[in-house]
């Protein structure tokens, strides 16, 4: 498996940025393009819309900046102050994420000293473009 330590580290470190005064859930997520730049996001929370994940914002940011080649994506979420659980994105993000990616995206999710790495074919499998 490829080394992962700088990406981890950094969605980890994102989790300090959430904005998640109503679930308490902060996420950080890092997005690699494929030509080795990184992205960061982190979940943004609303009273009154739609919130916004991390791995949302984390596209966005680089589908502002010119990108369109990502290779994968690390979570990394958990109650606010506590220990990262399993996180992975949900269905908006799933649907979002389906737009821009290719069949080899890589999706992992951090917690409890393990690395989990998915798919999005496996996270969508009944929507997922060819
Ligand atoms: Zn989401």
């Amino acid at each position: 498996m490829i080394n992962l330590n700088d990406d981890i580290m950094l969605a980890m470190n994102m989790r300090n940025f959430s904005y998640a005064k109503y679930s308490n859930y902060t996420v950080g997520a890092v997005l690699k393009t494929k030509n080795g730049k990184r992205y960061t996001g982190c979940n943004i929370e609303n009273a009154g819309i739609q919130s916004i994940c991390a791995e949302r914002v984390a596209f966005c940011k680089a589908i502002s900046e010119g990108e369109k080649f990502f290779e994968s994506i690390v979570i990394v979420g958990g109650p606010k102050d506590k220990e990262p659980e399993k996180c992975l994105p949900c269905g908006y993000c799933r649907q979002f994420i389906n737009e821009f990616v290719d069949k080899d995206f890589k999706i992992y999710t951090v917690y409890e000293d393990k690395i989990e790495e998915y798919s999005l074919e496996e996270l969508l499998p009944y929507s997922f473009k060819i």
